[in-house]
């Protein structure tokens, strides 16, 4: 059976590049997780070592489960039954499989329940992926939606979600409306402040990708009366609280296990994430420059499926 990380050489370039060292270092802070957990490096080279044995893991299931499966997913897609999506069972196994080898929130720290990865070898991770199958990459890959909740929220929500994310729920990111795609200035779902100071969503988004996820992280505009970027704010919203249906999925010409879904949302509770007002300038811009790498890892991912 095939390893998409042991049989792809160039991969390895990215782990001896000079830089990593000093990379790993930041990441780890001097290595003082070592002191709390067992499975936490004591120095550099303990740190490339896991990184190349927790590789091994994603190039063996991409190589032979989530490969295999690939085409099958694509024939059989996901679907839509009473507002709810229901994948492809190749792309179930996919995730059940992922969940099992610890592969969700990857890049999250130890004390949530992440490997505490940095972004270089998370990225070889989701080149791996996208390999063996470039629509699962799409929904395997939004585990980085995390990044933004570890960032920006506060400690209690970071608490309650980014472990869920590492248990191997999914998450999504809720930006694109019908009238709002390039220029997200234009969003228009409503967020209203009840007088208790809880918020809920009000309005439409579509080609959410993975729309049906466990937790959403939703741009939405909070300040009435505005019209640009400067009236949005950031939300979260968890699926068990309801309000949020899939309407449709997107008939696409490819990555078809990767549902692109149309969403209302109706009296929808969601909780704000940090500032008013800082949803697109500063959240979703820092949100944009993760999902940049997971995409360009994506390109290559199928460009190495492509070649060989
Ligand atoms: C498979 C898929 C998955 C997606 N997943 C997600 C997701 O998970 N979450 C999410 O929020 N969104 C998602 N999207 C939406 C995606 O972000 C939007 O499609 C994208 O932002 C473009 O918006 P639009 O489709 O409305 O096109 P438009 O913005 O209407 O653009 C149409 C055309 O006009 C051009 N154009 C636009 N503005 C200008 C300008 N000012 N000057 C010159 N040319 C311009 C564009 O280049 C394009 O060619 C997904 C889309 C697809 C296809």
């Amino acid at each position: 059976m095939a390893n998409f990380y042991t049989d792809n050489p160039d991969l390895r370039h990215h782990l001896n590049h000079p830089l990593m060292e000093k990379i790993v270092e930041l990441k780890e802070r001097n290595y003082s997780d070592a002191a709390k957990y067992d499975y936490a490096p004591m120095d550099f080279a303990d740190a490339m070592d896991s990184y190349d044995k927790v590789l091994e893991i994603v190039g063996d299931i991409c190589g032979g489960t989530i490969a295999d499966n690939a085409e099958g997913v694509d024939h059989d897609g996901p679907k839509v039954e009473n507002g709810r999506v229901i994948y492809a069972p190749g792309t179930q196994e996919n995730l059940d499989l992922c969940r099992k080898a610890g592969l969700m929130g990857m890049a999250m720290p130890r004390r949530l329940g992440g490997l505490n990865f940095p972004i270089t070898p998370y990225i070889m991770a989701a080149d791996i992926v996208s390999r063996a199958d470039t629509g699962f990459e799409n929904l395997w890959g939004l585990q980085d939606c995390a990044e933004t909740i570890y960032e920006f929220a506060d400690e209690d929500q970071k608490q309650r979600y980014i472990p869920r994310v590492c248990q191997g729920e999914t998450m999504s990111m809720d930006l694109t409306e019908p009238d709002a795609g390039s220029d997200l200035q234009s969003v228009m779902l409503k967020a209203t402040q009840k007088p208790d100071g809880s918020w809920v969503l009000n309005g439409v988004k579509r080609f959410i990708t993975n729309g049906d996820s466990n937790i959403h992280l939703v741009l939405a505009r909070s300040e009435e009366g505005t019209r640009d970027g400067r009236g949005l704010s950031m939300f979260i919203y968890d699926k068990r609280n309801g309000g949020v249906d899939v309407r449709r999925i997107e008939n696409k010409m490819g990555i078809k296990g990767s549902p692109t879904c149309e969403l209302t949302y109706k009296n929808a509770p969601a909780e704000l994430v940090g500032s008013r007002r800082m949803g697109l300038i500063k959240y979703v811009m820092a949100l944009m420059n993760g999902a940049r790498l997971g995409i360009a890892a994506q390109s290559v991912g199928v460009s190495e499926r492509a070649y060989r």
